[in-house]
C-alpha cells in the first residue's frame, strides 16, 4: 500500500463507502474516546494535571538542546552508546551499521511510529535481516502487508472476523472469532520469535536527561522482551521526546496512558539503563540510542513548535469527526488524525501533504482531548494560512471576492438573490433536489459533496417580513 498524504481526498471517499471499515472506526474510535472520558472523570482535578503535563512538555522543548547533551553525557556514562541521525537516510544507516558490527540477522521489534517514519523495515529487508513485529497490532500489520491506521491502535482499521481470516490464512490457525484465541496463537507463535532473535529494537515514549533513561510504554510485554532478552538493544527515538526529569515524567505518564487506552497506568513500563552492568544476568550486552532529527528541528525553528510536545497518545485522533470516519489510512502518512494533519505537512514538506490541514472542521475536539492542551485548531489554520500561498489563483479570487461582498451589504442581498435564482433554476433543469458536477471552478465542491440550491427566501427577507 503506497501512501501518499495528497491524495486525502480521494482515499477519504473510498473509506466512506468500506462498510468494514465503517463497523471497525466506529468500535474502535468510540470505546477508545469513552474510556478516556471515563478515566479522566475520576480525577479531582484533570485540568490541573493537564496543566502540570504540558508545563513538562513545554519545559522540555525550551531547554531541548541542552538536555540532548546531558541525555547523551547519562547514556555514554552507563556504557550505552548515543548515535545521532539528521534524517531518516542516517537512521536507517546507522542500524545497519550496527547489525553489520555485530553480525545480526535476525530481528524482535516492539512499536515504534518513528521506525514506522523512516521505513526502516524494508531497508532491512534489502539488506537481508529479518525484522519481526511483535506488538499484536503491528504483528498484524506486518502480516497483512499494511500500515498501521492508528498511533496508538494500528489495526484500528480491521474488525476481529479479519483478524481471524488473517490468521487463518498466513499463521494456519483454525478458524475462530474469538479474540482471546487469537491472542493466545499470536504468543506462542511470537515467543519462538523472540528467543531466536540476536537483536532487539524499540522506540521510546520518553527519554529522561537526568538520568539518560529510556522509557517503554507498553501492555503486552513485547517491548521488555525485545529491549531485554536479545544480546544488542537499538531504539530509534525522535529527539523531541527528551524530559528533564522523573519529576515531569510522573504527570506525563498518568496522561499518556489515561489518553491513550484508558488505563490509569499501563501493564509494563519498562526503563532502560543500558546494558547490563557487570553482574547482572538479564539485560543486552550492547545498547544503542539512535536520536533521530529527520525535520524536527525545523519544525522547532518554526512558528509550530508546540507541535513536538505531542506525547503520541492518539485521544486526538479518536475524537476527531474527520478521523472517525475516514480512519488513518486516507491520511496517507504514518500520522493521522488531527495532529497527523500537522506534522505530516512540517516533517515531508507542506507541498507534500497540502490537503490534509484541510481535513479538519475546526470543531475543537482535539484541543480539548489533547492531555498537554496542544492548539491543534490555531496550527491547521496557520498550516492552511501558508498554503493559501500555493493555491489555485481561482480559490483566491473567490475568496478575495467573498470578503468583498461580506463587506458590503448590498452586493451580498444581490448576489445572494442571484445565486438562490441560479441554483434552484439549475436543479429544476436537472430534475434533483441538489446540484451535482457543477463546471469548474465550482466543481471543487461537488466533486466530493452535495450542493443543496440556495433557500427561495434569505435570513434577510425572514427577518424584514416577520420582525419588522
Ligand atoms: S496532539 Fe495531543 S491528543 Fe494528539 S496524539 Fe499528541 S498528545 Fe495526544
Amino acid at each position: 500500500m503506497e501512501l501518499n498524504p495528497n491524495r486525502f481526498m480521494e482515499t477519504a471517499v473510498i473509506a466512506l463507502d468500506d462498510i468494514q471499515l465503517q463497523t471497525a472506526l466506529d468500535r474502535g474510535t468510540g470505546n477508545a474516546d469513552t474510556r478516556r472520558r471515563e478515566v479522566f472523570a475520576e480525577l479531582d482535578a484533570p485540568d490541573a494535571l493537564r496543566r502540570q503535563g504540558r508545563a513538562s512538555r513545554l519545559r522540555a522543548m525550551a531547554d531541548l538542546p541542552d538536555l540532548l547533551e546531558q541525555l547523551e553525557r547519562n547514556i555514554t556514562a552507563n556504557n550505552g552508546h548515543v548515535l545521532w541521525a539528521v534524517d531518516g537516510n542516517e537512521a536507517r544507516q546507522h542500524v545497519l551499521d550496527i547489525c553489520r558490527k555485530h553480525n545480526l540477522k535476525q530481528g524482535v521489534k516492539s512499536k515504534s511510529m518513528a521506525t514506522e517514519e523512516i521505513s526502516l523495515l524494508p531497508a532491512l529487508e534489502a539488506a537481508g535481516i529479518t525484522m519481526r513485529e511483535t506488538d499484536l497490532g503491528e504483528y498484524i500489520v506486518q502480516l497483512s502487508g499494511s500500515h498501521p491506521s492508528h498511533i496508538i491502535m494500528p489495526v484500528m482499521h480491521m474488525t476481529k472476523g479479519q483478524v481471524g481470516d488473517l490468521f487463518e490464512h498466513e499463521l494456519g490457525m483454525p478458524p475462530t472469532n474469538d479474540a482471546a484465541d487469537m491472542t493466545a496463537f499470536a504468543r506462542k507463535t511470537l515467543r519462538e520469535e523472540f528467543l531466536a532473535a540476536d537483536f532487539g529494537m524499540s522506540g521510546g515514549n520518553f527519554l529522561i536527561a537526568e538520568t539518560g533513561t529510556l522509557v517503554i510504554v507498553t501492555n503486552e510485554g513485547n517491548g521488555r522482551l525485545s529491549a531485554g532478552l536479545p544480546p544488542v538493544h537499538i531504539a530509534v527515538v525522535g529527539i523531541e521526546k527528551v524530559i528533564p526529569t522523573w519529576e515531569d515524567f510522573a504527570p506525563l505518564i498518568q496522561l499518556l496512558t489515561r489518553s491513550a487506552t484508558g488505563q490509569r497506568l499501563s501493564v509494563y513500563v519498562n526503563m532502560v539503563n543500558g546494558p547490563a552492568r557487570d553482574g547482572e544476568p538479564d539485560g543486552p550486552q550492547e545498547f544503542y540510542l539512535i536520536l533521530m532529527d529527520n525535520g524536527r528541528s525545523d519544525i522547532y525553528a518554526s512558528e509550530y513548535t508546540e507541535a513536538l510536545a505531542c506525547i503520541r497518545c492518539g485521544a486526538c485522533l479518536n475524537t476527531c469527526p474527520i478521523y472517525q470516519n475516514v480512519g488513518g489510512h486516507a491520511y496517507g502518512s504514518v500520522y493521522s488524525g488531527p495532529i497527523g494533519a500537522v506534522i505530516t505537512p512540517l516533517l515531508q514538506g507542506k507541498e507534500n501533504a497540502s490537503q490534509l490541514p484541510f481535513a479538519s472542521s475546526l470543531c475543537g475536539a482535539c484541543q480539548a482531548a489533547c492531555p498537554v492542551m496542544i492548539n491543534l485548531p490555531d496550527m491547521l489554520l496557520r498550516l492552511r494560512r501558508d498554503l493559501q500561498a500555493e493555491q489555485d489563483p481561482s480559490w483566491r479570487f473567490g475568496l478575495k471576492a467573498w470578503a468583498f461582498g461580506m463587506q458590503h451589504p448590498l452586493l451580498f442581498e444581490i448576489g445572494g438573490k442571484a445565486a438562490s435564482a441560479a441554483s434552484r433554476a439549475l436543479a429544476e433543469t436537472a430534475g434533483s433536489d441538489h446540484l451535482e458536477n457543477l463546471p469548474y471552478p465550482l466543481s471543487g465542491w461537488t466533486d466530493y459533496r452535495d450542493f443543496p440550491p440556495f433557500a427561495e427566501q434569505s435570513f434577510h427577507d425572514w427577518w424584514r417580513k416577520n420582525r419588522k
